[in-house]
């Protein structure tokens, strides 16, 4: 197990998967176009430093982060060099300390700089331009073209990228991506010079959509080898290998009478003679009161979470006697079956985004 570590339940991440995902990736776009590794939200759950780690081995050119503080750890546990781009707003007083550390931020507004502290570092900006998805970003020339007359004139403020998020790539209908894609390239032709870096693509454009004329995308949910909808997992131009599984091991098992409750609320109760097993994860490690009348996996057999999932540990329905000590899988494959992010998405009606995301911190991590 993990040093540090005293608790049967782990996820274990798959490095040559997260690899292949990006050396396919990498085959497949344009010669040139650099490959960011997103690894926010705690690498979309999978553990941002280890999976920096395998990213940059696998010929990640540079990381993106939602928050300043990712970019902090990333640069504390070692990753000197490499672009880090940080997609969400921060906020203009800690302008020296991303400059200091050379993390790069996101320019989404004209008041933010006139918020800037007086620099003590050349500080970098990508120029964020909202062509629809009505988040971040600039919505028009005018105020694009003042700030580029501010850029000019403050010579530690460098243009380093510019860049644009759709709202809808992962549809195959391609009418509202092709009009943000113009509203973009309008905006854009205005600029000059051109800066280093312009990107556009999260996962499903930069599966789908030629990236000839753009210089990097922003590869997050197909690193992890998740697919970024239901909707267009037929249509992705290779297979993506998902990395992570999910392990619990049986703590103790027994057998109901017909009539027996199990959990809070009482809300199960057995209809004949049945073992059940205590598993040790609960809603606080993220796996939510939703799950109840999902299928784990034993040995290769499903068996259902029966009644309340509690905080820090559910109930399953076993199709027959197990000893303690059994390994139990949530996430991954067991015998000829395998369970998806994608169909744990499907039962908590969420995505499979969400699904990993939620994995708590309290769960540790083993990289293999
Ligand atoms: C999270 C994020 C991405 C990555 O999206 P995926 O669908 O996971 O590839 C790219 N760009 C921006 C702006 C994001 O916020």
């Amino acid at each position: 197990m993990v040093t540090g570590w005293h608790r049967p339940t782990w996820i274990e991440v798959n490095g040559d998967a997260i690899r292949a995902n990006i050396t396919n990736e990498k085959a497949h776009l344009p010669a040139e176009t650099a490959v960011w590794a997103v690894v926010k939200a705690n690498a979309y759950g999978h553990g941002i430093i280890e999976v920096a780690k395998i990213a940059k081995s696998a010929g990640a050119d540079g990381f993106c982060v939602a928050i300043l503080d990712e970019a902090l750890a990333l640069r504390e546990a070692g990753f000197t060099s490499e672009l880090i781009l940080v997609l969400g707003a921060v906020p203009a007083e800690y302008a020296n300390l991303a400059a200091e550390k050379q993390i790069s931020l996101t320019l989404f507004d004209e008041n933010w700089l006139t918020e800037l502290p007086v620099l003590t570092a050349k500080l970098s900006l990508h120029v964020k331009l909202d062509t629809g998805m009505g988040r971040l970003g600039f919505r028009n020339g005018e105020a694009l073209k003042r700030v580029s007359t501010k850029l000019a004139e403050q010579p530690l403020l460098e243009w380093e990228g510019i860049y644009t998020h759709f709202a809808t790539a992962d549809q195959k209908d391609t009418t509202y991506y092709e009009e943000q894609l113009a509203k973009f390239e309008g905006l854009f032709s205005e600029i000059k010079p051109r800066p280093r870096f312009v990107h556009v693509a999260n996962s499903s454009a930069a599966l789908l959509h030629d990236q000839t004329g753009f210089n990097a995308v922003r590869f997050g949910i197909a690193m992890y080898g998740l697919t970024p909808s239901d909707e267009i997992a037929d249509i992705l131009p290779f297979e993506l290998q998902p990395a992570l599984s999910l392990y619990t091991k049986i703590v103790q098992v027994k057998q109901l009478q017909a009539g027996d409750c199990v959990s809070y609320g009482a809300t199960y109760q057995a209809a004949q003679e049945e073992w059940v097993a205590t598993l040790p994860i609960g809603y606080a490690d993220g796996w939510i009161r939703k799950y109840t009348g999902f299928s784990l996996l034993v040995e290769g057999e499903y068996a259902e979470i029966v009644g309340r999932v509690c905080m820090d540990q559910l109930i399953i329905r076993l199709p027959r006697y197990y000893p303690v000590g059994t390994k139990v899988t949530l996430i991954g494959k067991s015998g000829e079956k395998q369970i998806t992010a994608e169909e744990a998405a499907r039962k908590i009606e969420t995505i499979d985004y969400e699904v990993t995301c939620l994995l708590s911190e309290r769960i540790p991590r083993i990289y293999n």
